[in-house]
């Protein structure tokens, strides 16, 4: 696999979906490789990419952008209240949004900075207990807390179990997003990429198709 060959079967499955070709925002997941696969990547002109961890992110991603200009970092992994100033400096865009606590740390510091990134609350569709996310009936509730403290929350994201259909929890994703109004939607990894597009997935979160099999994480 390679970065074209995802870019293709991307454009492929828009088309089959019916969406704009084009539309859908592919976030190369860099988490864990190596620096050369990550450049080779930034060489053929990608900049949207994803990470797990603020601190891992943080020591990588500065450097690539002073070799290879502005990137659209997006924060996939779970995220510490006590990091959060730190990630919403690096990061344009945060999907693992799940609890009050961390949404009240945001807002505060959106308002000091003056800026957000873009928001997705994570949905823990499979209400699996080892797995972050708000429950998929806490979903609502949530996402109106986070609109009264003003914060930008442009859609929703989940990880599906891995031993389940995951097109039932796309189709669950995109109905709560839809009966909040939220416009974007975080889901599809190198498995269902594909599957997650003809569900209406406007973000998908590929990491091992593109820069191949991860040694850790
Ligand atoms: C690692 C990760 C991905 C990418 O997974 P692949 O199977 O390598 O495509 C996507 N989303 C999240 C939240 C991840 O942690």
């Amino acid at each position: 696999m390679s970065l074209d060959d995802i870019t293709r079967r991307l454009r492929a499955a828009e088309i089959r979906a019916g969406r704009a070709p084009g539309s859908v925002t592919l976030i190369a997941v860099s988490k864990v490789q190596p620096d050369d696969r990550v450049r080779a990547v930034l060489d053929q002109g990608h900049r949207v990419f994803g990470e797990n961890r603020v601190q891992e992110a943080a020591g990588k991603w500065p450097g690539f952008r002073d070799s290879h200009g502005p990137v659209d970092l997006h924060l996939l992994g779970p995220l510490q209240s006590n990091k959060a100033r730190q990630a919403m400096e690096l990061f344009q865009a945060i999907h693992s949004l799940d609890r009050p606590k961390l949404a009240q740390a945001l807002a505060r510091l959106a308002q000091e900075l003056g800026q957000c990134p873009d928001l997705f609350v994570q949905v823990n569709t499979g209400e699996e207990p080892q797995k972050a996310g708000v429950a998929p009936s806490g979903a609502d509730e949530f996402v109106s807390q986070c609109r009264a403290l003003d914060l930008p929350v442009k859609g929703l994201m989940c990880i599906p179990p891995a031993d389940e259909q995951p097109s039932l929890h796309f189709a669950l994703l995109a109905k709560i997003a839809a009966r909040n109004g939220l416009p974007a939607l975080s889901m599809g990894m190198s498995g269902d990429f594909e599957e997650a597009v003809m569900q209406g997935a406007t973000h998908v979160r590929v990491g091992s198709a593109i820069f191949g099999a991860r040694q850790t994480g």
